[in-house]
């Protein structure tokens, strides 16, 4: 075992969005010193780490800038091209690998990876040639089409009933490779957040119960009684799997549906902290983040504690447009007089729609509480009931 990076070091993140500027806050607390590699001057991280390298990600010199800067790195998106990744690792050490984010990249890959760990995933076929189109067994529709590579928050998806909306819903994707996957029929949603370190050693986050509108989340609940027990289990116990399957070094996001039937399966997976992970910012005694920042330097893991029920609200670009066409900002003051409301900005400048702004916390004494005041909010920020 290489001894751990001590506060103190360079830490450096691939990406400069919000959950870059989270891991950076992370860090920063512990006395690290940071960096960010994104494009654009005005990234959320960039502009609150100590180095912001604003280079493409595959920039030969932004990335030997970054390695040269930095004692260990790790990426904030799973979009990141994968050989930048094993690029900075012929120098630095990268975590996750390069190997686990490829596979997570890759919707035919991931799922193949579930089959492997013996983890129920929805049934589905990939889609790369019109001869493979043309072979799609009837069973799988209605189902939804996906773009094997760089979907998220719902983009790059089409639901389609027949064969003939198949073929022309992959024409509109551009005959890209695809998977085309059963439509379940989904009671809920649900999401586990493990941390592995390169001994082996995990820890998890509590289960989180999550809402999606639009193909993006929209609520989490973080609470014991969010879910049975048996299901918790068996998603913990299918996340640990998926990790050690991939040997992960880091923080990883498991998504799952519960079927109606009270069946569990996996949906994807995220190399890194994940937006229905955020409470654990306010709700337990370690972070999404500060669980990334400890997998990155090689420090011990513990058992993160909940220590408050939660429910997180996502807060989309949409609010901005509530009370009029011009963009306004939401009632920020009104929200924060509620006991319990936790906020987060991450310091965009421009509201738009479906952008992710920020996010807010509520916790409390009870899960009655916290209900509660979550619906206050929701109804000052103009976010439907739930
Ligand atoms: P993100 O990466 O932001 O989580 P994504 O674009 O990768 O989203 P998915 O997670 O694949 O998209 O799907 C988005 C949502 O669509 C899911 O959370 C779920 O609500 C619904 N959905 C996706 N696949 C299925 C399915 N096979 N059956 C029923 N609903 C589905
Ligand atoms: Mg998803």
């Amino acid at each position: 075992m290489k001894p751990a990076l001590l506060p103190g070091a360079t830490l450096g993140v691939m990406g400069g969005g919000q959950l870059g500027r989270m891991f950076i806050h992370a860090a920063q607390t512990m006395g690290y010193f940071t960096a960010v590699l994104d494009p654009d001057a005005a990234s959320p991280a960039g502009r609150v780490s100590h180095h912001h390298i604003a280079t493409d990600y595959l920039d030969p010199q932004g990335l030997a800038q970054l390695a040269g800067l930095c004692d260990a790195i790790t990426t904030e998106f799973e979009n990141v091209p994968a050989p930048a990744l094993a690029l900075l690792a012929d120098s630095k050490p990268v975590s996750p690998a390069a190997s686990a984010v490829a596979i997570a990249q890759d919707r035919a890959q991931e799922k193949a990876h579930f089959v492997r760990c013996g983890v129920p995933c929805a049934p589905y076929a990939v889609i790369d040639t019109p001869e493979q189109l043309a072979a799609v067994d009837e069973a799988l529709l209605p189902g939804i089409l996906k773009t094997t590579r760089l979907g998220y928050d719902g983009k790059g998806q089409a639901r389609v009933a027949t064969r003939a909306e198949l073929a022309s819903a992959w024409a509109a994707m551009k005959n890209v490779p695809c998977v085309l996957e059963k439509m379940l029929p989904l009671a809920a949603e649900c999401s586990v957040i493990v941390a592995r370190g390169a001994d082996g050693q995990m820890v998890h986050l509590p289960i989180q119960r999550n809402l999606h509108r639009d193909g993006i989340l929209a609520v989490t609940e973080v609470y014991a009684e969010n879910m049975p027990a048996a299901q918790v289990n068996s998603a913990l116990a299918a996340a640990k799997s998926i990790a050690s399957g991939l040997q992960y070094v880091g923080v990883l996001c498991v998504e799952f549906f519960v079927l109606q039937d009270g069946s569990l399966v996996v949906n994807e997976i995220a190399p890194r902290p994940h937006n229905s992970g955020h409470a654990s910012l306010d709700c337990c005694d370690v972070s999404q983040f500060e669980l990334q920042v400890r997998t990155l330097a090689g420090l011990p893991l513990v058992q993160p504690r909940q220590h408050s029920p939660a429910l997180m609200l996502n807060l989309l670009g949409d609010l901005w447009f509530v009370r009029s066409e011009q963009s306004t900002t939401p009632p920020w003051a009104e929200v924060l007089a509620l006991p319990g409301a936790h906020l987060h900005l991450y310091g965009k400048a421009t509201a738009s729609k479906g952008r992710k702004m920020g996010h807010l916390t509520l916790t409390g004494p009870t899960v009655e509480a916290v209900r509660a005041t979550a619906l206050q909010a929701a109804a000052l920020l103009g976010i439907d009931a739930f």
